[in-house]
């Protein structure tokens, strides 16, 4: 039985890749560059569009967004709270967002108007691993809330995305986490990423990871 299983698995995997690559062709088409925002609930990611969208406004490059939720519109709400264009994709039982949904969600975006599009996937460290949505780069954010040990539970995750966020470093001392061991962690599974320390709440650290992103 679990040979099935895993012949399944790969099935899906492979629809889900070639329909991400199909995505980004399209995005690519009408010079939308997408980034995937991945990472727990509460670390920060929807607060990483909130900070980054008038930085990005200030330098004339139009964002967008699709908020990935298992339920409910809180994300998309604090989004189009930006004045920016948003879809809300729910994933229902779904843990991940996956290429459909996103293709979806691609074709009620005005993409004629966007420059930059954020994919936030649903908000864990596991199940959006896997499946890839047509985004250029992946960013992972993690919270020093969620304990110095989040990076090492979470290898598979780091080893996926170009751009590691540590946020909360504020709270890193209140909480008791070590930061350089949450760095050292994301570069031992993977040597080639780029390392951000933030505060979304007061906008710490932002510029330099604008930079990165669009580099
Ligand atoms: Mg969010």
């Amino acid at each position: 039985m679990h040979h099935i299983d895993v012949h399944m698995e790969a099935d899906i995997l492979g629809k889900n890749t070639k329909l991400a690559q199909k995505n980004f062709e399209i995005l690519k088409n009408h010079g939308i560059r997408a980034f995937d925002l991945l990472g727990a609930i509460g670390s920060g990611k929807t607060a990483l569009i909130e900070r980054i969208t008038p930085m990005l406004i200030n330098r004339g490059i139009r964002p967008g967004a699709i908020a990935g939720d298992a339920y409910g519109d809180d994300d998309y709400n604090r989004i189009i709270a930006l004045g920016i264009p948003a879809v809300n994709a729910n994933t229902g039982k779904e843990c991940h967002l996956d290429a459909h949904l996103v293709h979806h969600a691609i074709h009620d975006l005005p993409l004629n108007d966007i420059d930059v599009l954020f994919i936030e996937n649903v908000g864990n460290m596991l199940c959006p691993t896997d499946f890839t949505l047509g985004a250029e780069k992946r960013i992972v954010v993690v919270s020093t809330t969620e304990g110095d040990d989040v990076v090492n539970k979470h290898k598979m995750m780091f080893r996926e995305c170009s751009i590691g966020v540590i946020n909360k470093v504020d709270l890193a001392g209140a909480v008791g986490a070590d930061i350089k061991r949450m760095e050292n962690d994301m570069l031992h599974y993977n040597p080639e990423i780029k390392i951000f320390r933030t505060v979304m709440k007061t906008g710490e650290g932002l510029e330099p990871l604008i930079e990165e992103i669009l580099s």
